[in-house]
């Protein structure tokens, strides 16, 4: 029986617990850093098929019905005026059994969750130590050594696993961009809508069938280093409501509706770590971070342990090579996506919407755009 470690219950981490619980040979344990999951926050998450594929193989297809949505259309509106540009049918990148799913992201984690055996996942964990001779010894609070065949490093972001293995601090860099995340109330149809402003955009979807909707902004926002680490600063009352004032109102949204707002910068990955050691495999975020224009984050993350177990299966590095150029190639899709829609000046405006226009209806370009990352 081969042991696997997995830093992180994450998405990614607990998507991969849930593909191990299949496969005789292996016993794992999840080192998670928090003490516990909080299934009450009520912001959203995108998953596109590629994800949802992975995911119904798991059994998600049997969550009930109202706690998820399936909105058929993304609606491209101008901010400023509301005034929508175009849309484009996601339902022709369904297929019968998986469709493009919005949901609360507690809802996803709660669903991974339960599938893990509650002595495989320890609360709580903080490493500081990892050994790398005849597979790892994991050095755990108060000195407790643990030993193991392989490593998955799905502690996020900020992966200070993946410091350690590297012995280097390999922090992500901030965009100059903030999120600002909250819940709509109120009747804002079923489907996705991106509202394209100047410096900043913002995106409503339903998160379930009980008229909960989900809201995010991407907000342009300088910030000097020492206010970036002011954990306070991004939640205090001010600086929430210098980030909704500088929204443009539409008509359509009204921001007095928004509620348990949370702000946080943006902090995307500039390159791949140069980790090439037998037996660890990095995933999701601390693999590689992307700017969050494409929604593609947690399904990559998703993707990439399917990827890894396969790896660890066939004995080779294979399938996971090959995501270093699916991720980049998606990577440079969320930054075009970003930068088209913050453009401020009114010449560049009205060619993006007539380009938007015109490719958003054209199956070709769709199909190389979306269809390869949706449909893999
Ligand atoms: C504003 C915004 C909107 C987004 N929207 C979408 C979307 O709609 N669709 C989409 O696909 N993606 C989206 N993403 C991206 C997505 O959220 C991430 O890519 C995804 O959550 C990454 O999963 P992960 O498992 O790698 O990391 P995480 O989900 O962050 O999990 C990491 C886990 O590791 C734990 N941890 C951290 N440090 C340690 C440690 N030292 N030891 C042990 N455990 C540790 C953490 O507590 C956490 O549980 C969005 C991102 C942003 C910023």
């Amino acid at each position: 029986m081969k042991k696997i470690a997995i830093i992180g219950g994450g998405i990614s981490g607990l998507y991969f617990a849930n593909i191990l619980n299949n496969q005789k040979d292996f016993e794992y344990q999840i080192f998670e850093k928090k003490d516990n999951y909080n299934f009450l926050e009520g912001y959203g998450i995108q998953l596109s098929v590629n994800s949802i594929k992975l995911l119904n193989s798991i059994g998600f297809k049997n969550l009930p019905a109202s706690e998820v949505s399936f909105p058929s259309k993304v609606n491209f509106i101008q901010a400023n005026n509301s005034k929508k540009i175009c849309d484009i049918d996601l339902t022709q990148f369904n297929d019968p059994l998986n469709r493009y799913t919005t949901l609360k992201r507690s809802t996803l984690l709660k669903f991974l969750y339960k599938n893990v055996p509650e002595n495989q996942i320890k609360f709580n964990s903080n490493i500081s130590k990892i050994e790398n001779a005849n597979g790892f010894r994991i050095t755990l609070n108060e000195n407790k050594r643990e030993e193991f065949d392989y490593l998955i490093i799905a502690d996020g972001i900020f992966s200070k696993t993946k410091s350690l293995i590297l012995n280097e601090i390999t922090n992500p860099e901030y965009n100059l961009y903030v999120a600002l995340r909250g819940k709509l109330t109120g009747h804002y149809g079923s489907d996705i809508s991106i509202y394209m402003g100047s410096n900043s955009h913002y995106v409503t979807y339903p998160v379930n069938q009980n008229n909960e909707h989900n809201f995010v902004a991407i907000i342009k926002k300088k910030l000097p280093s020492d206010e970036l680490k002011n954990y306070d600063l991004f939640k205090s009352k001010e600086f929430l409501a210098s980030l909704v004032s500088g929204l443009q109102k539409t008509s359509q949204i009204t921001l007095e509706n928004l509620s348990e707002l949370k702000s946080f910068p943006v902090y995307v990955s500039s390159d791949f770590p140069s980790l090439n050691k037998k037996n660890i495999f990095l995933s999701g975020d601390a693999l590689f971070t992307f700017p969050p224009s494409f929604a593609q984050g947690a399904s990559q993350s998703i993707e990439t342990a399917n990827d890894i177990l396969k790896s660890i299966l066939s004995g080779t590095n294979e399938f996971y090579q090959e995501r270093i150029r699916r991720i980049s190639s998606i990577n440079n899709k969320s930054k075009l996506n970003h930068f088209s829609f913050q453009l401020s000046n009114p010449i560049n405006i009205f060619i993006r919407n007539k380009i938007l226009k015109y490719l958003s209806k054209n199956e070709t370009f769709l199909e190389n755009y979306l269809g390869k990352i949706y449909r893999a």
